[in-house]
């Protein structure tokens, strides 16, 4: 019989060519790329863990067949989640079991996490997300210069337009800046099934909750997710997603799933020999996208890890 999931770690290098995913902002007509520092001060090229764990509640949200799982907000996307739930009651309930009633109601209030602010209740997420980090000497940066033109001043042929007609293109024309980015990233993300249903104000797991079927709807939302890479300025740089390599972590046990990062060279081999020492450890490698989906299939049918809670 196969062991249960307590949590499960990706760990990957993806390769993401001609992207904009993540800026900084745009000042004047200029837009920034996002940049981050590493341990070494080298500086880097990011995407930050809230656009990628927007992302992947997105595809929650998407590859539910049935959108009566999420609440209210959820089911429209709205970001406040559980907080724009009205009164949950005409007397004052109390906190777990108010929580009680949002986790039972809601598959992504329930995966991914609120912030409640009527009765201040938190709910931290089971799904994780750290920067897509560069690796420093494998990114590339470019500036590119547009102009946004009148359409019909592009589409007039080849007769020469009237000195009336030149001013007329040239206020509706506007020069911007905009950064494309090619570079391997370090993506890490933890996802912690053992949680799924659970109130961590009663630690116990709520009644009427299908487990099974939330988790499965995470795993589908993680191969959604990368089925390509999702963020800013797609609409004109839709990033060539051209390779995914890692490994796919899975604690069996009541045990921190480790998290070496893949901006280290030996990041599988580590995890490797982790699993040596360490029982109730999986570790599955993968290349490609078919490589990841295969994983994720194999996690599929796997019962989850309960807390045993007594009395
Ligand atoms: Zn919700």
């Amino acid at each position: 019989m196969s062991r249960t999931v307590f949590e499960i770690g990706i760990l990957a290098r993806a390769v993401w060519d001609l992207h904009s995913l993540n800026n900084e902002g745009t000042v004047g007509n200029v837009t920034e790329p996002r940049t981050v520092v590493l341990a070494d001060g080298s500086k880097s090229d990011g995407v930050s863990g809230e656009m990628l764990k927007h992302h992947h509640a997105f595809n929650v949200w998407l590859v539910a067949n049935d959108k009566s799982i999420f609440c209210e907000a959820c089911q429209t996307l709205r970001p406040q989640r559980a907080d724009a739930l009205g009164t949950l009651s005409k007397e004052k309930e109390k906190e777990a079991a108010i929580l009680d009633k949002v986790l039972k109601g809601c598959a992504l209030c329930d995966l991914h996490g609120f912030l409640r602010t009527a009765e201040a209740i938190p709910r931290h997420s089971t799904v994780e997300f750290g920067w897509a980090a560069a690796l420093p000497d494998s990114f590339q940066r470019d500036v590119h210069t547009h102009a946004r033109h009148e359409v019909q001043g592009r589409t007039r042929g080849q007769g020469q337009p009237s000195q009336g007609e030149e001013s007329a293109e040239a206020a509706a024309q506007m020069v911007y800046h905009r950064p494309t980015r090619s570079g391997t990233y370090a993506i890490v993300s933890v996802f912690a099934p053992w949680r799924i249903g659970l109130n961590e104000i009663t630690y116990r797991y709520v009644e009427g909750v299908d487990r099974k079927a939330r988790y499965q709807l995470a795993l589908d939302a993680y191969k959604a997710m990368f089925a390509r890479a999702e963020g800013a300025m797609t609409s004109t740089r839709l990033p060539h997603v051209e390779d995914i390599r890692g490994a796919v972590a899975v604690s069996t046990s009541n045990f921190p799933v480790p998290l070496p990062s893949p901006l280290s060279d030996s990041y599988i081999e580590r995890l490797e020999t982790m699993k040596e020492h360490c029982d109730g450890l999986e570790v599955y490698r993968f290349e490609g996208l078919d490589g990841l989906y295969r994983v994720l299939e194999q996690l599929r049918d796997r019962d989850l890890f309960r807390l045993s809670l007594g009395k």
